[in-house]
Formats: C-alpha cells, structure tokens, sequence
C-alpha cells in the first residue's frame, strides 16, 4: 500500500465572511489521518475548475448561506493519500486518482438517495459550500462520493467535466429527446453551453446554438452544432427556431443566471417538448404562460447537477475523448482576478487552477 507524507499545513484559498475578498493562507492546517472520520479521505489535488457558484458562494448571493470562513471550489481531481479509520467496504482505495464535485456526499439511504437523487438529500454536504472544497492543496472529502477517474484523461481535462460537464450532461439525458431531435443551448459559447454541445452530439441530436459574437460562433460551429443563432442580431429568436425546426424545438437546455432565456423556451418548443431549468439564478422566477404550457403539453423539468453515476458517466464519454473543455490554466493565487472576470462576464470557456505548483 502507498504510504504518502502529510504535511501539517498547506496553502489555500480562504474567504472569511461573506463578500470578503480572497485570502490566500500559507499556512492553512491540514488533516492528519487520525483526525479523519470514518468514511473521510483526504485527497492531494492537481487542480480545480472554478465554477460560477463558486462566486455565488463567496458573495453570499443565494437562499442558502455558505459555510464560513470558506474555502470555495467543487471540480477537483487529485490523489487519495489518506482514508479514515473504520472505514467500511471503500470503493476507493490510497494511491487512487478521483474527482471531487458539488455534492460532496450524501446519506445514501433516505428516499431520493434510494430512487438515485443524492443531490436532493436532507444530509447532503456541498464542497465548497457547506464543507470546504477544492481551492486547497488537501481536501478532506467521502469514500462513497468521490469520482474514480479513469487513467486515460488527464487531471486538467477533468475537472471541469466534474460540475459544468455532469450538470450539462445530466440535463440533456433527462431532456426527453431521442437522436435526430432538435435542442436549443441558449448560451452554447460559454462554460456549461460548449460542453453541452458536444454531450448532445454525443447523444445524437441536432444542436441550434444560441449565443453571440464571432469567436462563440466559430467555437460551437467546430464543436458540431448544426445552426447559430446570434441573439444580438436576430430580431425573433422564436420564429427563428420554429423555421429551422419546422414547428418548434424538442428541447431545450437553458443554463442562463436571468428569466427571459425561460420564457422564450416554452415558445420555441413544439408540442411535446421540454424545458429542462438548469441555470441557478437566486432571485429569478420562471413566467411561461400556463395556457400554452397545457395545451402544447410542455414539460418543464429542473435539473440540478448530478449524482454518482451521472458523474462518471460524464467523465467516462470525456475520457473517450468525445467531449473536450475548453480551459485556460492559472495558479490559485489568480483567484480573485478570476472571479472579477466573472463578474464582468469576461471568461471563455472554464479556468483550471493549477494546485500542483505553488
Ligand atoms: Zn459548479
Ligand atoms: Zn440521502
């Protein structure tokens, strides 16, 4: 068995109350192995996506508050190096490569966790929300929960399939739509959008992407989306997609943080197509006009993120390299300029911290 050297302390990320600027801690303590619970492992991260939740967390903007002080970041992928004593029949074992992501771990017994909606548990634990996640060189996260992460793919091209890939993927699985059917990606150029293109290829259908400016255009062009649509200069997006579809989209996967992107779906949709919700906006409120809903029998589904094996189901396609991220790399000490892109709406495609480097 690999016997790994621990250190006491580490860097790491830390946002002490919410709305605080990031503090990068040198000397932040790290678990020791006696110290892990049972069911615990401790994983040496190679890196982290950065997600927009991330941010939402930092800020405090949602429903629910996040943990504090906090360490955000829920796309990891790194080395188990210690599990916790006691620890009962682990599909994981020391030395093994896994991901870590936003449900962190659940009960595994209650109802949702039986019909294989972990991420609807009451015992839920989010990394990076309401335990502390992945912008840290050493994360203490769960046996039954961490993503094995198969030899054929690197820990960079990972991560972000761990959050934006599951949560797309998962959407489109459940979208109701059978290959050769139309969806529409409002927001296909963006972090979850160009993942989403490429799992929809994957499944077969015929992807209208919807977004705007050339290089969007060109990055889901080449990733197979079949028609573009640029919503700053098309004039009727609904009409648009009734024509290209002739009568109405299948589908649609709608990622977007603000309302309209909803309302516009249930018109697009033909008769008997679904709205999967995926975008985590705190305040919006989904208006769709309840007479066209009932008598086009549209379906309007919530997703959110995914469970263990959606997780390696999106890792697994990924691997195969069928599904690619686009990333830019950045040392964990960028963290606040990250987020500031963020808020300026100014990323393209994921980042990937490097937490492997100081
Ligand atoms: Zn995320
Ligand atoms: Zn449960």
């Amino acid at each position: 068995m690999a016997n790994f050297v621990i250190p006491k302390f580490q860097t790491a990320a830390v946002v002490d109350h919410s709305g605080a600027d990031i503090r990068i801690d040198h000397e932040f303590p790290v678990k020791s192995q006696e110290e892990l619970l049972p069911g615990e492992c401790l994983v040496k991260l190679d890196c982290s996506g950065a997600c927009h939740t991330d941010l939402h967390a930092a800020l405090g903007d949602w429903p629910i508050p996040a943990k504090t002080p906090l360490i955000g970041g829920h796309e990891g992928v790194g080395i188990i190096v210690a599990i916790g004593n006691n620890t009962a029949h682990s599909p994981v074992k020391l030395g093994d490569r896994v991901g870590i992501k936003w449900l962190a771990d659940s009960c595994l017994n209650c109802e949702d966790c039986r019909k294989g909606r972990e991420q609807n548990c009451k015992e839920a634990k989010l990394s990076g929300f309401t335990v502390d996640g992945t912008f840290q060189e050493y994360v203490v996260s769960f046996v039954n929960h961490v993503t094995p992460i198969p030899a054929n793919i690197p820990s960079d091209e990972a991560a972000s399939v761990l959050c934006a890939g599951v949560t797309v993927y998962r959407a489109i699985k459940y979208s109701q739509t059978s290959p050769g059917d139309w969806i529409v990606l409002p927001g296909a150029g963006g972090g979850l959008g160009h993942l989403a293109v490429q799992y929809a290829r994957v499944r077969g259908l015929r992807v209208i992407a919807v977004d705007t400016g050339d290089a969007k255009k060109e990055l889901c062009l080449k990733l197979g989306a079949e028609k573009w649509i640029d919503f700053m200069e098309c004039k009727d997006i609904v009409s648009e997609i009734t024509s290209i579809t002739n009568g109405g989209a299948h589908s649609a996967v709608v990622t977007s943080a603000s309302g309209a992107g909803y309302r516009q779906a249930v018109d697009y949709l033909r008769p008997g197509g679904t709205l999967m919700a995926v975008g985590l906006p705190g305040k919006a409120t989904l208006e769709a006009s309840i007479w066209f809903t009932v008598f086009k029998s549209i379906s309007i589904l919530g997703s959110y993120v995914g469970n263990r094996q959606d997780a390696v189901e999106a890792i697994d396609i990924a691997a195969r390299g069928q599904v690619k991220v686009h990333f830019t790399t950045k040392p964990l000490k960028d963290l606040e300029n990250v987020y500031e892109g963020m808020k300026a709406g100014k990323i393209a495609g994921r980042i990937v911290l490097d937490l492997a480097q100081k």
